[in-house]
Order: C-alpha cells, then sequence, then structure tokens
C-alpha cells in the first residue's frame, strides 16, 4: 500500500472537527461513557482461544505442571515431618527426631527449587505468549478495514495493545500456577487432615462456609468493578490521545475549559471504580486472616482436650495447625488470583474481540495488478451508504480523461471525502461503479490501486524523522538526488537548505517547527516523488502568507501537470482553473461544467461565487 494511505484517516477526520451530535455517537460507538450494553462475556471461549496460544509450548508447560506437583507434595511433606519431628522428641524421647529434622530441611530445599523453576518457566512461556499476541494484534490492527476505525477512538485500541495484554502477561506469569496450585494443595490438605483426624477436621470446616460464602460476594463485587475500572481506563486514554492529536483544534474553537471538565469527569469515574475495587478486594486478606486466626483457636482449644484425653498427639495437633493454616492459605490465594484471572480473561477477551474482526476483505481471486495508470476515472452511476445510515452518495456519474482536474464542490457534509474515500477503495461503491482505465476499481487490487494515487491533504501527516525521510515516504528506494528533486519541484528546496540541518532536520510527530505552509510543501515533494497518475487533493482552508501561498500554488500545478486530479476546492482561482466542476449537495450531483458554464447556468454555483466570494476563497459552509 502506499505509505501515505496507512495515515489518511486522521487528516480525513480532522479536516472537520465533530459536532457535538457526531461527537457524542462516535463515543458511544467507541464504548465510551454512553456505553451500557456490557458486552456477551464468553469465558469458556476465550480460555479456549487462551490454551491455543499456550499449546505451543507444551514442553514446558508439562515441566511447569511436574513442578507444581511436586512443590505442592513438598509443601504437605513438611508439616508432616515436622509434627512427626516433635512425637519423637516428646513421646519417643529418642535422636529419631534429628532424621525429621533433616528430611523436613531437604524437603523445604527442593519445594524452593521447583517453585523457582515453575515460575522461571511459566513466565518464559507467558512472555513469549504475549509477544506473538502483541505481533498478530498489531498486524491485524493494520489490515482491519477503515471503517473499523472510524467507529473507534484510537486510545480504545492502543489500551487493548497495552493494557490488555499487560493484564494477560501478568496473569499468566503467576496467577495460572497459583489457582492450579491453590487447588491441588486444597485438595491434598483436605486429604491428609481426614486421614489424621476426621474430627478435628471437621471443626476446621466449621469456619469454611463464612469463607466461601464472603469470598463469593467479594469476588462477585470485584469482578464487576475491576471491569468497570478497565473499561473507564480504556476510555480515559481513548479521550486523552484524542484531545492531544486535536490539540489545536481544541485550542482553536477554545473548548479547553469543556475538555477538561471532561476529562475530569472521566477521571472521576476511575477514581471511583478503582477505590472500591481496591477496598474491596483489600478485604479479602483481612477477611482470610481472621478466619485463620478463629480456626487455629479450634484446633488448639478441642486438639488440647484430646491430648489431655490421650486421643491425639501434640505432634498431630502441630500438624493440623500448619495444615488448617495451608488450607486457608491456597483459598486465599484462589481468591486473590481468581481477580487477576478474571482481569486477564476480560483483557483476553478484548483481544480476541480486535482479533476477530474481519480484515479488510481481501482481493477477489481474479483482482488485477494495474502496471500503468494513464489515469481515466469514471463514476458511473455510484450509489454508496455508511453502515446502518441513509445513502450518503445517490446516483453520481462524472468522467474525467487522463489529466484532467475535477473540483468537488459543495456544502459540508455534502459527500465530498466520501467520493474519495471511495475512490480509493476505503469504501465500495452499493451500486453503480467506479472504473479507472475502464477497468472496474473492485477489480483492482487495493494495494496496486493506492500505489498509482497520491494525496496532498489539508493537515499533511509528518511524522517524527528528518525531512529527507518524511519526503521519501512517497517513494521509499528513492535516492537522495531524487528527495531533493522533488523538495525543487515542491518549491520547499529553498526553506529546506535554510533550515540548520538541511534535509536532516528532525521534524516533530506533529509537525511543528515548520509551518502549515512549509508541510503544505513537504507533502507535494512527496507526492511529486510517489509520482502518481491519480492525485487527490484536499485543498487547505487555512490561511498561509501570500509568498507561501504563491509557492504552493506554483507547485500544486507542476504537481498537477499531466496527472488526472481531484480536488475538494476551497479558493476560488483553483476552481475556475479545473476542467470540470462538480458541486455536490446531500451526495448528488446538482449541478455540473466548466467555471463559465456554470456561471452561465446561474445556479447554486453561480449564486455561490456571486454572493460568497471572501478573499478569494468560496465559503463552503453555506
Ligand atoms: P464533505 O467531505 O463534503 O464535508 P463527507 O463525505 O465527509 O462530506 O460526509 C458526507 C456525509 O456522510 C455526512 O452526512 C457525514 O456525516 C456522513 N459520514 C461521513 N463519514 C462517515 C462515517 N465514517 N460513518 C457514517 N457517516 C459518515
Amino acid at each position: 500500500m502506499y505509505p501515505v494511505l496507512k495515515h489518511l484517516k486522521e487528516p480525513f477526520q480532522y479536516a472537520k472537527p465533530l459536532d457535538g451530535k457526531e461527537a457524542k455517537a462516535k463515543d458511544q460507538m467507541a464504548g465510551g461513557p454512553a456505553r451500557s450494553k456490557p458486552r456477551a462475556k464468553n469465558m469458556s471461549g476465550t480460555l479456549k482461544q487462551m490454551w491455543n496460544y499456550l499449546i505451543e509450548y507444551k514442553g514446558k508447560l508439562a515441566a511447569v505442571i511436574i513442578m507444581v506437583l511436586l512443590s505442592s507434595a513438598f509443601s504437605l511433606l513438611g508439616p508432616y515431618l515436622a509434627g512427626t519431628a516433635i512425637d519423637h522428641f516428646l513421646i519417643n524421647r529418642d535422636s529419631g527426631f534429628i532424621v525429621f529434622l533433616i528430611g523436613m530441611a531437604i524437603v523445604y530445599v527442593f519445594h524452593s527449587v521447583t517453585m523457582w523453576l515453575q515460575s522461571i518457566w511459566m513466565i518464559t512461556i507467558s512472555q513469549k505468549t504475549v509477544y506473538r499476541m502483541r505481533v498478530q494484534l498489531f498486524e491485524h490492527l493494520h489490515r482491519l478495514p477503515i471503517p473499523y476505525f472510524s467507529k473507534r477512538q484510537h486510545g480504545e485500541l492502543m489500551s487493548r495493545v497495552t493494557n490488555d495484554i499487560e493484564n494477560v502477561s501478568a496473569s499468566l506469569n503467576s496467577s495460572v500456577i497459583q489457582v492450579f496450585s491453590s487447588m491441588l494443595l486444597l485438595v491434598g490438605t483436605v486429604s491428609v487432615m481426614l486421614s489424621l483426624s476426621p474430627l478435628l477436621t471437621l471443626l476446621t470446616f466449621l469456619v469454611v462456609p463464612i469463607m466461601v460464602l464472603g469470598m463469593k460476594w467479594i469476588t462477585k463485587q470485584t469482578g464487576r468493578l475491576f471491569k468497570a475500572q478497565q473499561r473507564n481506563l480504556g476510555d480515559l486514554n481513548g479521550y486523552i490521545e484524542e484531545t492531544l492529536s486535536g490539540q489545536r483544534i481544541v485550542k482553536a474553537f477554545s473548548q479547553e475549559q469543556t475538555v477538561i471538565a471532561a476529562f475530569k469527569e472521566r477521571n472521576e469515574r476511575i477514581r471511583v471504580s478503582g477505590f472500591w475495587a481496591q477496598t474491596i478486594s483489600g478485604f479479602i486478606p483481612k477477611l482470610m486472616n481472621a478466619l485463620n486466626n478463629l480456626s487455629f483457636a479450634i484446633i488448639a482449644g478441642i486438639g488440647a482436650i484430646f491430648v489431655l484425653n490421650d486421643q491425639i498427639t501434640v505432634g498431630t495437633i502441630i500438624i493440623f495447625a500448619e495444615y488448617s493454616r495451608q488450607f486457608t492459605r491456597p483459598l486465599n490465594d484462589l481468591a486473590n488470583q481468581w481477580n487477576t484471572l478474571l482481569s486477564a480473561v476480560a483483557g483476553a477477551e478484548r483481544v480476541f474481540d480486535v482479533l476477530g474482526e474481519d480484515e479488510e476483505r481481501s482481493d477477489e481471486g481474479s483482482a488485477i495488478e494495474l502496471g500503468e495508470v494513464k489515469g481515466s476515472v469514471i463514476f458511473d452511476q455510484v450509489t454508496f451508504a455508511y453502515e446502518g445510515r441513509a445513502s450518503t452518495i445517490n446516483d453520481v456519474s462524472f468522467e474525467l480523461t487522463p489529466g484532467e482536474t475535477v473540483a468537488l464542490v459543495g456544502p459540508t457534509g455534502a459527500g465530498k471525502t466520501t467520493l474519495i474515500q471511495l475512490l480509493c477503495r476505503f469504501y465500495d461503491p452499493s451500486s453503480g461503479s467506479i472504473l479507472i482505465d475502464g477497468h472496474d476499481s473492485r477489480m483492482i487490487k487495493r494495494e496496486n490501486l493506492r500505489s498509482h494515487m497520491a494525496f496532498v491533504l489539508q493537515d499533511p501527516f509528518l511524522f517524527e524523522g528528518t525531512i529527507n525521510e518524511n519526503i521519501r515516504y512517497g517513494k521509499l528506494d528513492a535516492t537522495d538526488a531524487e528527495v531533493e528533486e522533488a523538495a525543487k519541484l515542491a518549491n520547499a528546496h529553498s526553506f529546506i537548505t535554510r533550515l540548520k540541518s538541511s534535509y536532516n532536520t528532525v521534524l516533530k510527530p506533529d509537525g511543528s517547527g515548520i509551518s502549515q505552509g512549509q508541510k503544505q510543501l513537504l507533502a507535494i515533494a512527496r507526492a511529486i516523488l510517489a509520482n502518481p497518475s491519480i492525485l487527490v487533493l484536499d485543498e487547505a482552508t487555512s490561511s498561509i502568507d501570500t509568498v507561501t501561498e504563491i509557492k504552493i500554488q506554483e507547485a500544486l500545478q507542476r504537481l498537477m501537470q499531466g496527472r488526472t486530479s481531484f480536488v475538494i476546492a476551497h479558493r476560488l482561482n483553483t476552481i475556475q482553473q479545473a476542467d470540470q466542476i462538480v458541486v455536490l449537495q446531500d451526495g448528488a450531483i446538482i449541478e455540473k461544467g466548466s467555471h463559465s458554464q456554470l456561471l452561465a447556468h446561474q445556479g447554486f454555483y453561480s449564486s455561490l461565487v456571486n454572493g460568497q466570494l471572501r478573499n478569494g476563497m468560496l465559503n463552503e459552509t453555506s
């Protein structure tokens, strides 16, 4: 794909600020504050997808499972050896207890080693998994069709690549093992306790119902709250990104206070959900601790009576006390890790949601590649509607022979941008067709089609890099000499050489540091280097100083020479020079012809020109 196109969406969007209603609708679609419909939660489906990732590392995974089994066995063995050692010391009064003490030391060393190994191996698996997920997600995002992005905030998507994947990573690193080993320990501990003293085991279990009910309530609350927190965070990220990248518009419309107020509102939502999520989940260890102590008191009290009656030994009470602690700890861990796991599953689900989106429809099998394009373009009865909207373009027909220029004129919302998006196949017509050199554009491979086009937009996209690299974006294998030649033709060479580092001057991501007019000149140089057959020009509405303006006009004349050009025109001068003027209103052509023909026609165009000429600029918002 012609690289500039990857970023086309922004200029299209920023070309006109959203009005309140549109912004709200966009917000809703992006899952912003007004989103009330919770996304269908498919826990088992998500886990299955996760499993497909993990199974790639089955060898390591098996090793982790073995280590978890061993470490659980060692942690069951430890207290047993301690109790037996005590009985040897107190009852048998022989030196046998030393053997058990040494055994205990060995068991605890092995326990640590197995814990360490399982953790290291699991971290390896998790990092490799999230690495793959990140790559897949990023690649997929770049293959999604433009309509997908126009419905979502950038920040919200960014949050999926960063926050959500990070959650998955954190959870895979530790929670998965913890949940697994906690379950094992739980089963193991209860079995050993039952075999030692069923009665004491039952007494220990008295606290279980309180524990289970308490935890159930807490996890239910926190699960909901963590999800809300994550959603609010995604929303805030989206908002920050949007307002920062649209900062000029915010300032230009003096919307700073509104933006700050809306930010505070979102920030407040995070504070509230974060406060409750943390507070309630922080309650878990305290509840567990209290119940632990209660269970210990029961065992110590009742156990003492049993010892006095010679029903059990002191060693058994020690084993019990230790096991009852071991029994509540996995419950505790389960409750803690369950939340992390839930938020990771929610994160993974959001990632899989994006991965499950259909990519830009691949080209038809029979799609062709055009080697050379002369530049004849025919819009033949083109009709188009955005998803869920009434038709935006109605039966539009016009023809351009190679090298001709068409000026698209009409009020905001008339459908000029949409026509361009149809031309470069961000969308395809619902009926009718667009013919390029006689070929239906749907039958031309998208990448090939776009490689024959270049764009010079109102607010040209410049990325962080040198001027040289920014111009070379038009043709990646261009030599320095070619870049300079293009800059000369674009009237950009003289201002570039006046800069301290000339072509090696590094531009900031927002292009600040050079003027709006100079940005335009760079965009023209980039387009000249790309040498397309079809040119799209979205004329700047902002006023640029007269000298630069003349340079831009001159450079544009050179650029448009011999190329078929679509100009979303605002300047009367440009419009007058166009071979054809297409006047659009509500998605339909209301007038079509040359400047003089349309003036003679005395219709919409002539009233526009006569009534609304301001500084040579046609006021298109009327
Ligand atoms: P112009 O460029 O002439 O100002 P557009 O082509 O941008 O007009 O818009 C034409 C109509 O299509 C407008 O009513 C606009 O709200 C609608 N529109 C533009 N983009 C989208 C979109 N991505 N989804 C839905 N409707 C859209």
